[in-house]
């Protein structure tokens, strides 16, 4: 039984359906991210769940209890805005203290309350510091300690981290997670960005225009994408159109007069296919392979490298892992192999609307 449960939820701004037919159910300790383009439908659903927006049709149950048409401080959620906007002439204390305040919890309850999630998000010696006088990553665990000292039921938080630097991001993002795992709080995260969303969640949800699409664990989400979307979205993936030759239990995608090997079965020869393959799955030999091309460009990541190389395919994109020496240079002919179990070949769908 979900914690959390959203219904054949929709929400209509006039002809637009900002969400559609949304089901989901969230465990009680999950955490789920909502992950998608600009526009898809992320943030009108958790403000859905936060009561700030209205559905047009569905109900929302939290444990047990109907809360579609509930006030939100009756829901009583705590919420991370990407604008954390802490109250600058407050102490770091004193902002944190504020919801338990409200809730007129009693001097000594309170100043524990704080001081302990102060000590969780590391900002034990920060208590009568303002908040211009923290760093960005400082004043967003402020900001998440505020929404956590009421013991929400449930924590939302809207693209949290994208005020963040790059380098800070991360390490927030390692924070959050060994935060939410200490506190043991049902989470649930709108980001637009797919790394971040596969290194903290438990579960992601993939909404395009306004429907849920994919709802699975990080690792399946990138191994078994469920639509075109879903595999360019997540991570880097190679795509080719072409037909189809099977050749026993095997077979063949025919690309611009080459073969890409696969294992393919049930689909008719000379259909029109997608074939699609990570950057991981292939690798670069010397001499002949399954495929040769030229070294286009390649770039450097420090644990692994990228090449793009040009082949009778089109440009098709290698990931190498670094052991320390260079694989091939720019302009190097070079081969390209995979296991032909990991081409994954599927009938092209016509998309309509
Ligand atoms: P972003 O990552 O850019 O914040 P999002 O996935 O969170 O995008 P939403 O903010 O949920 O997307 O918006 C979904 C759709 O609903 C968009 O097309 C948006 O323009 C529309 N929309 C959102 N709020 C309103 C509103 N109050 N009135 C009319 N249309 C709205």
């Amino acid at each position: 039984m979900a914690f959390l449960t959203l219904e054949q939820v929709n929400k209509l701004y006039g002809e637009l359906a900002a969400v559609r037919d949304v089901d989901l159910g969230v465990a009680r300790g999950e955490f789920v991210s909502l992950l998608g383009p600009s526009g898809c439908g992320k943030t009108t659903t958790l403000q859905m769940i936060a009561g700030l927006v209205e559905p047009t049709s569905g109900r929302i149950m939290l444990d047990g209890r109907d809360i579609t048409h509930e006030k939100p401080n009756r829901r009583g959620l705590g919420v991370v805005f990407q604008s954390y906007a802490l109250f600058p002439h407050m102490t770091v204390a004193q902002n944190v203290a504020f919801g338990l305040e409200m809730r007129k919890v009693p001097r000594a309850e309170r100043d524990k309350r704080v001081g302990e999630i102060l000590e969780l998000v590391h900002l034990g010696g920060m208590a009568e510091r303002y908040p211009r006088q923290l760093s960005g990553g400082q004043r967003q665990r402020v900001a998440i300690a505020r929404a956590l000292v009421i013991k929400p039921p449930v924590l939302l938080l809207d693209e949290p981290l994208s005020n963040l630097d790059a380098k800070l991001r991360e390490e927030m993002q390692f924070e959050l997670r060994r935060i939410q795992r200490s506190v043991g709080t049902t989470t649930i995260m709108v980001t637009h960005d797919q790394a971040e969303a596969l290194s903290i969640s438990d579960r992601v949800v993939v909404m395009e225009a306004g429907r849920m699409t994919q709802v699975d664990a990080p690792y399946r989400l990138y191994e078994k994408p469920a639509t075109a979307f879903i595999s360019s979205f997540v991570g880097r993936m190679n795509r080719f159109e072409g037909i189809w030759w099977p050749a026993g239990a095997s077979g063949a995608v025919e690309v611009a007069g080459a073969m890409l090997a696969s294992e393919t079965a049930d689909i008719q020869p000379g259909t029109a296919v997608t074939a699609s393959i990570r950057p991981e799955k292939l690798f670069l030999k010397k001499g002949d392979a399954r495929l040769n091309g030229h070294v286009a460009s390649r770039f450097f990541l420090g644990g692994h490298w990228l090449f793009n190389v040009e082949t009778p395919a089109g440009l098709i994109t290698v990931s190498m892992p670094n052991n320390g020496e260079e694989p091939a240079q720019e302009g190097e002919l070079v081969g390209i192999d995979w296991a032909p179990a990991s081409l994954r070949v599927e009938a092209t769908v016509e998309l309509s609307a």
